[in-house]
């Protein structure tokens, strides 16, 4: 296990805790799933994002039941496909994910996309809540959720979600999203931190030298300054070195002046679909 795992463990609103850094397997096959969770499981990650459209949970089960490591220490989340909303969609699509990942619940299940259009995901959200009292998942929350969807949950539903995973990167920080949700209890979990590869990490303004500081590569420097906002993070990588580097973030911190250099990189740009779009 690397010196710097396992990650810290912050406070959800249901009373559950989730590693504030962990392993995401977006646009990684079933094969390279199993390959890459194994290796990251190796190097001290405990937390595992995937989700059933990804393609790979029958992988990333092959991985976990290939590693002898006690199923409390694990902290794995999976998520409802949009086009499985609904309520009795949504009651079948959590057993299914169960099944090909070799659990008997996720610590985490969340809904993908809101995807409006099909105006059910407050139906989908109360299957969340009957499968969480059931057991089939520890905590619930969503991903790509914007205040009016959340405040439909806070008007219509019983429960708030635990978090809302969102795209956020130094380009497109989130702020006024974050202030919404924040004050309700709801963790941001920041999805593409490290922006997708879609931007070159070393070559945003500032960043090389506040890396040069502290000995950090750009990309430590970045999930720095996400773990230093209290948001959680899970960078994909398919090579065994960025893994260790990617969770060697734990040993230096980012000053006020830093940290205030890298909000200034927010252009609001973002990478992804817009949440209203995806349907
Ligand atoms: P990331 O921001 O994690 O970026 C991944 C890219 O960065 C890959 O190209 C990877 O390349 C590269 N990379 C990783 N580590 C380093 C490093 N140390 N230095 C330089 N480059 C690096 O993007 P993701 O979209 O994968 O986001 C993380 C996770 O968030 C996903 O895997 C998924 O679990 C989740 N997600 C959720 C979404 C949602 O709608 N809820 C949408 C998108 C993602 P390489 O692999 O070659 O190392």
């Amino acid at each position: 296990m690397s010196a710097a795992l396992p990650a810290p463990r912050i406070a959800l609103n249901d009373g559950h805790r989730i590693p504030q850094l962990g392993f995401g397997v977006f646009q990684v096959s079933p094969d390279e799933a199993e390959r890459i969770v194994g290796e990251a499981l190796d190097a001290g990650y405990r937390h595992i994002d995937t989700a059933m459209i990804y393609g790979n949970e029958e992988g990333v089960g092959r991985a976990i039941a290939s590693r002898d490591i006690p199923r409390d220490e694990l902290f794995i989340t999976t998520k409802l496909f949009r086009g499985d909303h609904g309520h009795n969609n949504a009651l079948r699509a959590l057993p299914a994910s169960l099944e090909r990942l070799g659990l008997d619940y996720v610590d985490l299940y969340l809904i993908h996309w809101p995807a409006p259009a099909r105006n059910a995901y407050v139906d989908s959200w109360r299957a969340f809540e009957q499968m969480r009292n059931e057991g089939l998942a520890r905590s619930i929350g969503v991903c790509n959720f914007l205040p009016e969807h959340l405040a439909r949950l806070q008007s219509d539903a019983e429960t708030l979600p635990a978090v809302n995973q969102i795209e956020l990167h130094p380009l497109f920080a989130q702020r006024d999203l974050r202030a919404y949700q924040e004050p309700l209890g709801i963790v941001t979990e920041s999805w593409a931190p490290l922006g997708q590869g879609k931007y070159v990490l070393d070559e945003l303004p500032g960043i090389a030298e506040i890396a040069r500081r502290h000995g950090k590569s750009a990309a430590q420097v970045i999930l720095g300054w996400h773990l230093q906002q209290g948001l959680v993070v899970f960078p994909k990588t398919v090579r065994r070195e960025r893994m260790i580097e990617n969770a060697d973030v734990f040993d230096f911190v980012l000053d006020d002046a830093e940290m205030a250099q890298l909000a200034r990189l927010d252009s609001g740009t973002r990478i992804g679909a817009h949440p209203r779009e995806r349907n």
